[in-house]
This record gives structure tokens, C-alpha cells and sequence, in this order.
């Protein structure tokens, strides 16, 4: 398939590692359903885009919400009736205490839209990725929830991670043999709003792996967990 015809969404894309992927992906020629939950700050991302040169879509989409999922999924089915790349991006960090003082209902609103947002979106997308015999489910997932390396500070975001990082290896299981390819991947600590001013890694860098797991070839790896297009435990 060519890439002029690839059809990517991109979650969370607004700012940060979501929006220098859409950036990548459409320096590739590919197709790019920008998406946010705000639509005013999304647009205004596809303006700065549009201001490079680069042409991408705009769809609106709170992953934490079942019935934005759904009129994305409606939209994309009748315009496109298909869907090549989903790049799961959208998270929240908003643990404020340890493990053992946290309120359960910041574990909860983490689980939301870390985990049951990307679990909603290849529910309601995975029937669009067949349809066209094609698909590749990227999932920014973190360090901070290998099981291999596990601390103790954010409890919520580490266990929505570990969480993310089992639901890929899941969909990657049910989806075997259909090429519809699913990994997991670390962007690195990257200088974004949830990164800091004081992360080593660009914006650039981080979206890397993402483009490389968006785009993979049909023999590429599935169920796998990636940091700088390298394996890494999970
Ligand atoms: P960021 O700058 O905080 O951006 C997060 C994006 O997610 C924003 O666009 C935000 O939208 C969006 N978002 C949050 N909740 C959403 C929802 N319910 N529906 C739709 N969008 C939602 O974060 P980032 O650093 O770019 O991180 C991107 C991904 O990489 C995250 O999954 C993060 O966990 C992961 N990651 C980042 C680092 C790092 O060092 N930065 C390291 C490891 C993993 P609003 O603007 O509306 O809030």
C-alpha cells in the first residue's frame, strides 16, 4: 500500500509527543487525523501544522469518552472506510501521592484514559483496520510501568502502563495472523508539558519509535515493547 494512502489518527495530539507525531507522519506523506479532546486547542495545533506546510485532518476525540470514540469511529467509517495506524498517544500523570496514601479515584481517572481510552478505541477502530487488511496499534506506554524496573512514586500512572503494556500484548494475540500489528513503545524522558523543562530527550526524538511502530512493513514485530526502535523488557 502506498503511503499517500495510509490513514493515521493520532490521540492527545495537541501538544507534546502526540503532536510532533502527527508532524512526522505527515512529513511522510501520510494521511493524519489530528485529534484532541479540546477542539479549540486543536485546531489551533493543526493551524501551526497547516503554517509548516503540512496538510493534516482534525478530529475531535476524548478518549475517556464512549460516545467521542464512537462519532470517530462513525466519521472515519463513512469517509474513509478505513483505518491504517492508530497511535494511542493521550495520557495523564496526575498522581500527587505514593502508593500507599493515594486516593483510588486518581487511579481510576489514570485508568481512563490510559488504559480503557486506548481499549474503547481498538474496540470501536480494529473493525475499520480489517476492512482494509491493515493496521498498526501504537501504544505510548512508559518505563515506569516495567514490571522488570518498578518503583514506587506515581502508583497510578506506573500500574495504568503496566495495564496499557498487557492490553497490547492481549490485542496483539487476538489479532495474530490478521496484520493488524500491535506493540507498546517508551518514548524516553522527553521535555514536554508532563516531562519537564528539565527532560533530556526532544519532542522529536520521542515520536521516533512511534512513527517507526506506525509504519512497520508486514513482517514486522507485534506484542513487542520498544525504546528507540530496540526491544526492552517488560
Ligand atoms: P503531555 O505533553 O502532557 O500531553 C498529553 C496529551 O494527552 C495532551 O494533548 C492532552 O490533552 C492529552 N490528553 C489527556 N487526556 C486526554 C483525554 N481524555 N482525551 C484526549 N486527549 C487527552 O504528554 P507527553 O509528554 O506528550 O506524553 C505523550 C504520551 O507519552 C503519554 O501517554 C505519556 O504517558 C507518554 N510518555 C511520556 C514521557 C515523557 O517524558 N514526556 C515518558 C514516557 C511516556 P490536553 O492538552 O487537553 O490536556
Amino acid at each position: 500500500m502506498s503511503k499517500e494512502h495510509t490513514i493515521a489518527i493520532v490521540t492527545g495530539a495537541n501538544r507534546g509527543i502526540g503532536f510532533e507525531t502527527c508532524r512526522q507522519l505527515a512529513l511522510r506523506g501520510i494521511q493524519v487525523i489530528m485529534t484532541s479532546r479540546d477542539e479549540a486547542k486543536g485546531q489551533a495545533a493543526q493551524q501551526k501544522l497547516a503554517n509548516e506546510g503540512l496538510e493534516v485532518t482534525y478530529h475531535q476525540l476524548d478518549v475517556t469518552d464512549s460516545e467521542s470514540i464512537q462519532r470517530l469511529a462513525n466519521d472515519i467509517r463513512q469517509q474513509y472506510g478505513r483505518l491504517d495506524a492508530l497511535i494511542n498517544n493521550a495520557g495523564v500523570l496526575i498522581d500527587q501521592r505514593g502508593v500507599l496514601d493515594t486516593d483510588l479515584d486518581t487511579v481510576r481517572k489514570t485508568m481512563e484514559a490510559n488504559v480503557y481510552g486506548p481499549w474503547r478505541l481498538a474496540q470501536a477502530l480494529v473493525p475499520l483496520m480489517k476492512q482494509g487488511g491493515h493496521g498498526r496499534i501504537v501504544n505510548l506506554s512508559s518505563g515506569m510501568g516495567q514490571l522488570s524496573d518498578m518503583g514506587s512514586g506515581s502508583p497510578a500512572y506506573r500500574m495504568s502502563k503496566t495495564a496499557l503494556n498487557a492490553l497490547t500484548r492481549m490485542l496483539a494475540g487476538s489479532l495474530r495472523g490478521s496484520n493488524i500489528l500491535v506493540n507498546s513503545m517508551c518514548p524516553g524522558w522527553v521535555r514536554t508539558d508532563m516531562g519537564g523543562a528539565g527532560a533530556p530527550r526532544s519532542v522529536e526524538q520521542g515520536a521516533k519509535t512511534a512513527v517507526w511502530l506506525a509504519t512497520l512493513p508486514d513482517d514486522g514485530p507485534t506484542g513487542g515493547f520498544f525504546r528507540d526502535r530496540e526491544p526492552i523488557p517488560w
